[in-house]
Order: structure tokens, then sequence, then C-alpha cells
């Protein structure tokens, strides 16, 4: 494996090159390397690191100091409660925290030394050797959509084969502009977000926080790619409906890119009738890195209209170098890809992290042999191409005989009118096994949808047994940092009933 960073290391002509831009604050690939090159020296030997996560151009440097110095890097999410915090760097044990001059860090953080991260330094010092392949980069906790986050260690080799993959399938190069609002503690945000672009010598612009107007600002002004979760591509087809000018922007950009959770059908094509564009899903883990995609080509072909691009619903075939396979629950494997046999999605490959941090028996029940286990229930289409179904865990209903997925009752009932947000779980009951319930923000709170039209309207998209038996309507629903929805809170009865 090369240097995860050759643009950055190599310094020479391209050092005025625009690395990384955060609100009206920014770094060229030699500042870059100046300063994080000052810090990798400062905390060159400490055993781990942890990063006070903002979405910051301090985080990115933090970080980049950290892979310079092959020192681990735990990036914490400042936004995380006080328990979860103390849980986070109690398991983790950083011996230093990285933070921007003047961040006011919580009590969780208070037994560590702090280490300001600089954003502008003279440059010229000497870089220790990078570390081998195998070696830990980071430690990324899960979203704990499912349960409480666990620390992921992603070696060096999985950061540089995912980010390759994804470079060879949507054609991504130095030319490239990320049009960027997502959180930096996660592999979405963080990995691909920022360590992407700079690995392969492109650029970042960084909105601090999401909003419509200013993706529309950035992606009229050179960006060429989005990175978005669900959530925002849902506000974006929302506004882009009647505002001409983001509609132009988003047409005009080479790539937009939804992951993190399923992006709902309906949001999918309202985007397409927008734009004329098709949003490309990609399909990770934490613990996986990236496994599927689509190949885009480097522009969409002249003329290209929405029938040329995705298919709604798929996350496309395994990444190049990804193995997937898909196992029932017997454990034979499913080899007929005839688009409705579920199986859960098993994968293999230098993408994989190497274990959960002090979990052996996590880390033990997740692998099958070479083949991790992701919990996540899949069909594949002839051409190889996965559709996911859900979760296992959550999202897989068992009713009078049938195993109901919940995505695609969500995707119908987001098709009525009155329906503005929709989750649907399962609920024991006595004679079905369990009864789908769907959980529903109404469009007009003051005139929703009736359980009756709501259950009818399902059936008749579908089929009868998926309708749902009990509506219950909320003023909105459980979403984490990255916009997941979290259907445990739902089942244990804790959202705004
Ligand atoms: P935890 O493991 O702590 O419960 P999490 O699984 O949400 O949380 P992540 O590693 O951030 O934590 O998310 C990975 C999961 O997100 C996948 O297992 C899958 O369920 C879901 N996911 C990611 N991308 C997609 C996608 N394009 N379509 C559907 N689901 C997706
Ligand atoms: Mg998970």
């Amino acid at each position: 494996m090369s240097a995860l960073f050759p643009t950055l290391t190599a310094a020479g002509k391209g050092a005025v090159r625009p690395a990384l831009r955060f609100g009206d604050r920014a770094l060229s690939y030699g500042g870059l390397a100046a300063a994080a090159g000052l810090l990798a020296g400062r905390i060159a030997g400490a055993g781990r690191v942890a990063v006070w996560a903002t979405p910051t151009l301090e985080t990115a440097v933090g970080v980049v100091a950290a892979l310079l110095a092959g020192v681990p890097a735990v990036p914490l999410n400042p936004k995380t409660g006080g328990r979860e915090l103390a849980h986070i760097v109690g398991d983790s044990a950083p011996s230093l925290v990285l933070a921007a001059p003047g961040d006011e860090l919580p009590q969780a953080l208070e037994g560590l030394a702090r280490v300001d991260i600089p954003v502008a330094a003279p440059g010229g010092g000497a870089l220790p050797p990078e570390p081998g392949p195998a070696a830990p980069a980071l430690i990324v906790y899960t979203s704990g959509t499912t349960g409480p986050p666990k620390g992921a260690v992603l070696p060096r080799r999985a950061i540089a084969a995912t980010l390759d993959a994804l470079a060879e399938v949507w054609a991504w190069t130095e030319d490239d502009v990320l049009v960027h609002a997502l959180p930096l503690f996660h592999v979405h945000g963080l990995i691909l977000g920022v360590l992407g672009p700079l690995r392969r010598g492109g650029a970042v612009r960084h909105l601090g926080r999401f909003s419509a107007e200013g993706v529309a600002r950035e992606l009229g002004a050179g960006g060429t790619m989005l990175f978005g979760v669900p959530t925002m591509y849902h506000r974006l087809a929302e506004a882009a409906a009647d505002d001409r000018e983001l509609a132009k922007a988003l047409a005009g950009a080479r790539l937009l890119v939804s992951g993190s959770a399923a992006l709902p059908v309906h949001d999918h094509e309202r985007i397409a009738a927008a734009t004329g564009r098709r949003v490309v899903e990609r399909y990770g883990m934490t613990e996986t890195l990236m496994l599927c995609s689509l190949r885009v080509a480097p522009r969409p072909p002249a003329g290209a209209r929405v029938d040329a691009g995705p298919r709604p619903g798929s996350v496309g075939p395994p990444l190049p170098g990804v193995g997937l396979r898909l196992v029932e629950e017997d454990g034979t494997e499913i080899t007929e890809w005839d688009g409705e046999t579920v199986g859960e999605i098993q994968v293999h490959g230098p993408n994989l992290f190497t274990e959960y941090l002090n979990r052996p028996d996590a880390t033990a029940a997740a692998f099958d042999g070479d083949w991790f286990r992701t919990g996540d229930m899949a069909v594949r289409d002839a051409d190889g191409s996965v559709r996911i179904v859900g979760r296992k865990a959550t999202d897989l209903i068992k009713s009078g005989g049938y195993k109901i997925g919940a995505g695609e009752i969500e995707n119908a009932l987001l098709e009525h009118p009155g329906v503005r947000e929709a989750a649907v779980t399962g609920e024991p009951d006595p004679d079905l096994g369990e009864r789908v319930v769907a959980w529903v923000v109404a469009a007009d709170p003051a005139r929703p949808p009736s359980a009756a039209e709501l259950a009818d309207h399902v059936a008749g998209l579908l089929a009868p047994h998926k309708r749902p038996r009990t509506v219950r309507f909320l003023a909105e629903l459980p979403r984490n940092d990255m916009g997941k929805i979290m259907k445990r809170a739902l089942a244990d009865g804790r959202a705004d009933v």
C-alpha cells in the first residue's frame, strides 16, 4: 500500500491546490501538510488520541495529523450525552484529546491531556515513516442505531481499499470538488467525505450545517459531487420542487450520492422529477466501510435523462475487491439471483475492520470464518445488484407465515399524500405471530389520514397481508445524528406518541 495521502506528503508543485474549506476558512495541500505535520510531531508516540470532532477545519487537520503520526484516532461526537461519551472514552482509553483552540470540553474528557489543533504552521518538518497496512488507523464507533455504539478498529489498509474502490466506480479524481455537510465522527462524513478527497488530491467544501441554499450555492460554484444522507435528500426533494436554482445546481453535479440508510423511493423519484438526475446509493457499514454502489460515468452522458440512472431501491453490485454472499436462515447460500429470495448479507475483503475494541465476544459472533455477518437482509437481482430489505433485527416482520420487509411498506406509505414520514415495525400478535405497525408523521397534523385509508393504500399497492394492522401518529420520528430512524425507541415506547 502506498502512503494514505500521496498528494499531501509529496508537497512540491501541488502544494497550492485547495484541499479543505470550512465556511470562510481554507487550507491548501501545502498548508494542510504543514499544520498536520506540526501536530503529528507533537503527538507522535502517543498510544491513542481522541478528536473532538466538530464540523470544522480543526477536526480534519487533527485526524490527518494522527494518520501521519501513525497514532490511532477516535473521533468523538460532540453532541453525545455525558454517559455515552464517558463509555466511549473509557472504552477507547485515549491518552490525549485533540480539540480546536477555545472549544470547551465536557466533564467526561476532563482527565485527558488536551492538545490544541493548529491550522497554520511554517512547515518543513520531517514526518515519521508511515506504519504498515495492518496498523490501526481509526477507531470509529457505530451509529448506535440498534444498541450501544461499538468501537470498530479500522486498519489503514481498509481505508485505502475502500477509497480506491469508490474512486474506481465513481470515476473520482483530483478534479472533483466535494460538497459536504455531514458530521465528521462517522465513516460517511470523515472517511468518505474528508479522507476520500484528500487521498485523490481533490477538494472538500464543508457547509458547517446542511442547508438547501448552501448546497445550491456550492454546487453552483464548481462543486462536482454531493454526499448526503436520506434526510438531506428529503429536504432537497421538497425544496427543489419549486426552487429552480437548486434544481439546476443538482442537475449540474457530476455525482449525487446517498448512504447510511435506505433512500426512500418517493424522495428518489421527486429528485429525479425536479432535476432529471438520479441519486446514486451506496451501502456500507462502520465495520466494513463501503460494500456496494453503482458504476457511474465520469460525466453523465449528454442527453441522459432519468431513466438512464440507477433503479430506486437498488444499492448496485459489490464494489471491486468486496466478496459478498446472501445466506438463508438455515445457512445455505443463495446462488440463484431471482430478485426475491431474502438472505443475510455476508462480506469479506481488504475493506473490513479487524475487531470491535474490547469486545472479543462480539467480534467472534460477527464472523463466520472470514465472512462478516452484516445483519442486513437483501435480495439480488439477476444482474448482481443488491436490494436491501432491511435489518434482520428490526426490519423483517414475521406475520401470518410471511416474511415482510419494513422498507417496502414504508415506501408505499410515503406515496400517500397524507404521509410525510413513515416507519414500520413488528409487534407481537397472538394470531399472526407479529403484526405490522406503521408509525406515521402526517403531512398535515390537523388532518391526518385515517388508519383504514392507509391500510387500504398499502394493501392496494403491495398485498393484503402487508397492510398495517395498527397505525400510530407521531409529531416526528426519533432519529440519530445521521438521521437514521431509531426503531428501538419506537418499540420501547420512548417516542413522542
Ligand atoms: P449500530 O451498529 O450501532 O446499531 P448502525 O448499524 O446504524 O448502528 P452504521 O455502521 O453507521 O451503524 O450503519 C450501518 C448500517 O446502515 C448498515 O448495516 C445498514 O443497515 C444501513 N445502511 C447503510 N447504507 C445503507 C443503504 N444505502 N441502504 C440501506 N441501509 C443502509
Ligand atoms: Mg450496525
